[in-house]
């Protein structure tokens, strides 16, 4: 089963939507295997972000990503990053499906509320990240059977 990593970014905690963001993706019928409230390191947004180093807007993610506290979440599922990724939608907000995250209460390319792993190694990469083994929670939702064919 996939794992993916998914944070409720600065503006999202800030304008109110981390209920609403959670709310949709449970309701999606995957399955939440952690979750923690904190204020991102100068260290953790340079090794989460890494990869974009070199990026033209590698400054200004990173000091997005500390600007306040976030929501950090592990979720577990089958196809479970190719299901995220679609509720949170494009990476730009105003090319993000209306009825995604983004889509739906995104404007700026630079204010796109939520992270979601990419790759089903890159969400198990993340997950370790950000989260020791015994923050990982072991469970069954009731009814996945309803959401899983088998
Ligand atoms: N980003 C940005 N400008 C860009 C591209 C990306 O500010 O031109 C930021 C944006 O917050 C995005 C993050 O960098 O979510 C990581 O970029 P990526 O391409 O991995 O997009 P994502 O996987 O978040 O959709
Ligand atoms: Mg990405």
């Amino acid at each position: 089963m996939e794992k993916t990593l998914v944070i409720i970014k600065p503006d999202g905690v800030a304008r109110g939507l981390m209920g609403e963001i959670i709310s949709r993706l449970e309701r999606r019928g995957i399955r939440m295997i952690g979750m923690k409230f904190v204020q991102v390191s100068q260290d953790m947004a340079e090794q989460h972000y890494a990869v974009h180093k070199e990026r033209p807007f590698y400054p200004a993610l990173i000091e997005y990503i500390t600007s306040g506290p976030v929501v950090l979440m592990a979720w577990e599922g089958n196809k479970v990053i190719e299901a995220v990724r679609q509720s949170v939608g494009a990476t730009n907000p105003t090319q993000a499906a209306p009825g995604s995250i983004r889509g739906d209460f995104g404007i700026d390319i630079g204010r796109n509320l939520i992270h979601a792993s990419d790759s089903p190694e890159n969400g198990v990469a993340e997950v370790g990240l950000w989260f020791a083994a015994d923050e990982i929670v072991s469970w069954e939702r009731v009814g996945e059977s309803w959401v899983y064919e088998g």
